[in-house]
C-alpha cells in the first residue's frame, strides 16, 4: 500500500521527515499528522505557528488548529485558543465529540485545560519585540498590516489507506481579537476523505472561505481529476472568479494528496512546500503560478535555504 505526507511550507519540512518515518513503520495516518504539525508547533522561529507565534493587534496570541480524519469525517477544531503548548493535540482530541467538537476562545482553552493538555505562555520575547517593531513599522509607513502569515497544513496516508488532515495557525498577522481564518473551517482550510484524498490551505483566511477550495479540490478528485489538475483547476479558477467579481484576490496556496500518495499543489504567490511518499523521500519544493492555469514546481535551491535560515533567525533591532 502507497503511504505519504505532504504539508505547506518550508518550516513543515522536519515535521514531514518525522511523519514518514512514523508511516514507513506502519503507524497511524492520525498520528502521522499530529506529530508533524507538532514538530512546527515547537519551533520557536516560526513565528505564524505555535510557539512563538506573531500575536494579534492587542499583543495576544490566539492560535487556530483542527484535525480531520478521512475514514469517518470526524473533525475538532479550536479557534482563539491561547497559552496551550499544541493547539493541534486538543482539535484532535475534539474531534472524537460528537457534540461540542468545535470551540472558540475561553471555551476552548478551559477545554485543554480540563482535559490536562499542557499549558504554556506562547508569546515568546522574540515574536513579542517582532510585533511591536511591525507595529511601528506600520505606523510610520502606512503599511499593510496584514502581510506576512503562514499556516501550516498537512496531510497524510498510513499503509491501512486512512487518511488525516491537519492545520495550525496563529492566523493572519495583526488580526482584530476573535478574527478567525480558514485554518480551523473544514472545506476552506482543510478536507480529507480516505476514499478520495485530501487538501488544505494556507493564504488569506477571509478569501480562501470565500471559494472553499480544500472541498473542491478533494471534489474534483473524486471525479477523477489528479490531485495536480484539481489543484490547477480549483485554485485559478477560483482565483480569476474573484478577481473579476470581488477586484481583487488574496495570496493562497493549497496542496492535495490523493489515496494513492500522488500529490498536486497551485499557488497565487510564491510557495514552498515539503513532500514525501513511499517511492520519494521528503524534499522541498517551491512553486509558482504558471501560465495558462498550471503551476510551475522546482526543487528548493541550497540558496534559497540558506537565505531562509538566516532570515528566520536574524536578529531584531
Ligand atoms: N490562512 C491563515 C489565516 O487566514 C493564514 C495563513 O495561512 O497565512 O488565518
Amino acid at each position: 500500500m502507497a503511504w505519504g505526507a505532504i504539508a505547506t511550507w518550508r518550516m513543515a519540512h522536519d515535521g514531514v521527515i518525522e511523519a514518514l518515518r512514523l508511516l514507513e513503520k506502519q503507524q497511524s495516518a492520525g498520528d502521522a499528522v499530529e506529530t508533524l504539525i507538532k514538530t512546527v508547533e515547537d519551533y520557536p522561529y516560526y513565528k505564524s505557528v505555535g510557539f512563538g507565534g506573531l500575536p494579534n493587534a492587542e499583543g495576544i496570541l490566539e492560535m487556530d488548529a483542527a484535525f480531520m480524519h478521512g475514514d469517518t469525517f470526524e473533525i475538532g477544531a479550536v479557534a482563539g485558543i491561547t497559552d496551550v503548548k499544541n493547539p493541534i493535540s486538543v482539535a484532535r482530541k475534539l474531534s472524537k465529540d460528537k457534540f461540542n467538537s468545535f470551540r472558540v476562545g475561553e471555551g476552548a482553552t478551559k477545554y485543554s485545560m480540563l482535559e490536562g493538555f499542557e499549558r504554556k505562555s506562547m508569546l515568546t520575547e522574540r515574536a513579542h519585540k517582532i510585533w511591536e517593531k511591525r507595529l511601528k513599522e506600520i505606523h510610520e509607513n502606512n503599511l499593510n498590516p496584514y502581510d506576512g502569515h503562514d499556516t501550516v497544513g498537512a496531510i497524510t496516508l498510513d499503509q491501512t489507506g486512512t487518511m488525516t488532515a491537519g492545520t495550525s495557525s496563529s492566523g493572519l498577522f495583526m488580526k482584530k481579537p476573535g478574527r478567525v481564518g480558514d485554518s480551523p473551517l473544514s472545506g476552506s482550510g482543510f478536507y480529507v476523505d480516505s476514499e478520495i484524498g485530501g487538501a488544505t490551505a494556507t493564504g488569506l483566511g477571509e478569501d480562501l472561505m470565500k471559494g472553499c477550495l480544500s472541498y473542491e479540490i478533494v471534489r474534483l478528485m473524486g471525479e477523477g481529476f489528479t490531485p495536480q489538475a484539481a489543484c490547477d483547476k480549483a485554485v485559478y479558477e477560483f482565483h480569476d472568479k474573484l478577481t473579476d467579481r470581488y477586484g481583487k484576490a488574496g495570496a493562497f496556496s493549497l496542496i492535495a494528496m490523493n489515496t494513492q500518495g500522488e500529490w498536486g499543489v497551485a499557488t497565487n504567490v510564491e510557495f514552498t512546500f515539503s513532500v514525501g511518499n513511499n517511492q520519494a523521500e521528503a524534499q522541498i519544493f517551491i512553486a509558482n503560478m504558471g501560465a495558462n492555469h498550471t503551476t510551475e514546481i522546482q526543487p528548493i535551491t541550497q540558496e534559497w535555504l540558506a537565505a531562509y535560515e538566516k532570515r528566520i533567525k536574524a536578529p531584531i533591532e
